[in-house]
């Protein structure tokens, strides 16, 4: 049987990992690496690349090039790379098909079937995006696992006794997760998911780049691409240095135009200006905790996950609010991804995990819109009334009856939100469907609408109207930017008469990448002798000689490291 990959498909960084040998195992990448960008670049002669050489091309073709479109998921924005335009699911199936590779080369077998790991923040529609993706990319998604369940996962799986109760924290790039979950007798169960889909580490790297700009006068927002994400990655950079040394200050140089902006950050300064940001933590984890009714000291553990989670500033918040360490003997970044291979291990029934059963929850809740009657003919219209509740445990299935407010009603019009507020205007609409009924006086024809939702997320409608007892199962076609089976078609083969960049060049195109960058940023003399380097590495790759191109590489990449210790451009 072949294997069944765990994937985490972050917005900043992917990984891929396998259940083998009674163990979660992570893939290196092409280039070795464990984590590959989520980022998406288009060659002059139209190839794809995909992690690093995409990465790097970032600020030379940001027009060729494009990131963090997790964020986009399940909406119909479109994003234009080169000379064609790309929905999210498209670029995600990029990235998909790169760590498919990746596992194959690795495995030497093909591979086909994975597990995917999203938010548990993921609304349905997202959730459906990312299904797509998979298929544009080849691969069977048997199951979506929430990023939280998958990283309590890699850390039970060899401590199976005794009952723990613990929250996951999990701020990555772009999304921040927090749920609890309680771990017993070999099952989990996640009592509460809750968080805030756009709150990451990228928005502490904005800050400081903000933070950047106002001590030098300058206006973030009106720096042009290039110039913007240079000072993006010096920060980026200086945020990393930040966590090395407790030093808790930090310097940035950066050449813009003409003039040579160096600032010194202090650390209290850096603390007030992200206090904003660090306060917005706060709120998603006292929800998950009323919501899963566990008063915070009897929490077991404390876990971080996510790249951000690296942050002093984030752990010390952390270390306050729980009033302890939080653990952490996996690294943050690979949790989700190992935990990921963990469920795919459980599907494909792997004797190592007999015994442990996984059961979830919603992550928000489901229902409808109605009227609220107030007198013989008073109604307001507008309310919300779940039928699937936050936090219910799935796969669930749940009934409520509507009612005809006149007489002789034909229609009854169901309007399906998600959310938790009380107005349906202030949820998010999925969809919804109108259903012909008997014709009768008020309240005496109605339906009685079925919500059934699954352990991956995905929401299914079923409507019986009555005395009649017609039923219609519902696809929710309003769903903003699904999909039809159709588009996804004609995507695969439009995909398909994409280049995929040869993966035994990834090296090589990476080493290239980064250089034009460099080169670019460079000027004068620096600038000449690296040009010089340029064209040896390429010289050898036209060639084809393998001795020589792996030996100016070499040179090449010493070049490039000892400019970038050297110059802040
Ligand atoms: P995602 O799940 O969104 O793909 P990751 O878990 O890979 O994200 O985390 C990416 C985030 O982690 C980025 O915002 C990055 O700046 C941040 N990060 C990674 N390493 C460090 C570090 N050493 N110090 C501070 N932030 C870091
Ligand atoms: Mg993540």
């Amino acid at each position: 049987m072949s294997q069944i990959v765990g994937i985490d498909l972050g917005t900043t960084n992917s990984l891929i990992a396998v259940w083998r040998e009674d163990k979660a195992e992570l893939i290196p990448n092409a280039l070795g690496d464990f984590l590959t960008p989520s980022c998406v670049s288009i060659d002059a002669d139209g190839a794809v690349l995909v992690g690093r050489p995409a990465l790097e091309r970032s600020s030379t073709h940001p027009d060729r090039t494009a990131a963090s479109f997790k964020r986009y998921m399940g909406t119909d924005r479109k994003l234009h790379l080169a000379d064609r335009f790309f929905r999210p699911e498209e670029l995600s199936s990029l990235v998909l098909k790169s760590l498919k590779a990746d596992a194959e080369a690795w495995l030497r077998e093909p591979v086909t079937d994975a597990v995917i790991a999203v938010p548990a923040y993921f609304n349905d529609a997202q959730r459906r995006a990312t299904r797509v993706a998979g298929e544009l990319a080849g691969l069977k998604v048997l199951r979506l696992i929430n990023e939280p369940t998958a990283a309590a996962l890699a850390y039970s799986v060899h401590q199976r006794e005794g009952e723990r109760k613990f929250l996951i924290f999990d701020l990555g790039g772009g999304t921040f997760d927090v749920s609890v979950l309680d771990f017993f007798e070999g099952v989990m169960e996640v009592r509460a998911s809750t968080g805030d889909n756009f709150l990451g580490g990228d928005d502490f790297t904005q800050a400081l780049c903000e933070l950047f700009c106002r001590k030098r006068g300058i206006v973030f927002a009106a720096l042009s691409a290039g110039d913007s994400q240079r000072l993006w990655r010096q920060v980026e950079i200086a945020k990393r240095r930040l966590t090395q040394s407790d030093a808790g200050c930090v310097s940035v140089e950066m050449r813009i135009g003409d003039i040579e902006h160096a600032v010194e950050l202090g650390s209290d300064e850096i603390q007030q200006h992200l206090e904003p940001l660090l306060n917005k933590l706060r709120k998603p984890v006292e929800r998950a905790l009323r919501d899963a009714r566990i008063p915070l000291d009897t929490l077991d553990d404390v876990i971080l996950v996510g790249g951000a989670t690296r942050m002093p500033l984030v752990r010390k918040l952390v270390s306050r609010m729980f009033g302890r360490l939080p653990a952490g003997n996996l690294n943050p970044d690979e949790v989700v991804a190992l935990g990921a291979a963990v469920q795919a291990g459980l599907v494909g029934r792997h004797s190592a995990l007999d015994e442990m059963v996984m059961t979830d929850v919603a992550p928000y809740s489901l229902g409808i819109e109605t009227a609220i009657q107030l007198g013989a003919n008073d109604y307001v219209g507008g309310n919300f009334v779940p039928i699937i509740e936050r936090n219910t445990v799935v796969p669930v299935s749940r009934e409520q009856r509507i009612l005809t407010i006149r007489d002789r009603q034909r229609y009854l019009v169901v309007k399906v939100f998600q959310g938790e507020a009380r107005l349906t205007r202030d949820n998010i609409a999925l969809g919804e469907l109108k259903l012909e009924v008997p014709i009768k006086p008020a309240a005496e024809a109605g339906a009685d609408i079925r919500f059934t939702y699954d352990v991956s997320g995905v929401l299914e409608v079923q409507a019986t109207t009555f005395p009649d007892g017609v039923t219609k199962t519902i696809v929710i076609e309003e769903n903003p930017g699904a999909m039809t089976a159709e588009e996804i078609a004609r995507c695969i083969a439009a995909l398909a008469s994409l280049k995929i960049h040869p993966r035994d060049q990834t090296e090589n195109r990476t080493v290239l990448a980064r250089a034009d960058r460099i080169y670019e940023e460079l000027l004068g003399e620096p600038r000449r002798l690296l040009a010089v380097e340029i064209a040896r590495f390429q010289s050898s790759l036209e060639r084809q000689i393998v001795d020589e191109i792996s030996r100016t590489r070499q040179e090449l990449t010493g070049v490039l490291d000892h400019i970038e210790a050297q110059y802040t451009y």
